[in-house]
């Protein structure tokens, strides 16, 4: 927002200064460059910083979106690794047994219960 009736050859823009709970607005001190702005409240100015918080926003935005899907990746990792390298040990343990498949099931169902932390009694 800019004054109303801005002081001669200084930026006319409003700025809020804060001061304990209250504040007010006041003319900016520094003098007017550009179409009646100093340099960092000129529309143009304002524009490219309100793009950069919003390109800003992006990366963190997909960054957090990223170290989640690590995250989750990370810990399907933890629980089904351990289930791959059991279910690898089986099948060359019990290739040749008629009991393979049923063993193999129990063994699968014990170790996703595991994964899972799944009571037995579920
Ligand atoms: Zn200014």
């Amino acid at each position: 927002m800019d004054v109303k009736d801005p002081r001669e050859g200084y930026c006319k823009k409003s700025v809020y200064v804060a001061s304990g709970n209250w504040g007010h607005s006041h003319q900016c001190s520094r003098k007017a460059k550009v179409d009646g702005y100093c340099k960092q409240h000129h529309p143009d100015s304002e524009k490219a910083r309100e793009e950069d918080r919003k390109a800003e926003w992006a990366r963190e935005t997909e960054t957090r979106k990223n170290n989640r899907i690590q995250e989750e990746k990370d810990e399907r990792k933890r629980i089904l690794n351990p289930l791959i390298a059991a279910l690898t040990e089986m099948r060359s343990e019990y290739a040749l047994s008629e009991r393979a498949p049923v063993d193999i099931v129990d063994g699968i169902i014990d170790l996703v219960r595991e994964g899972l932390e799944v009571p037995d009694d579920f």
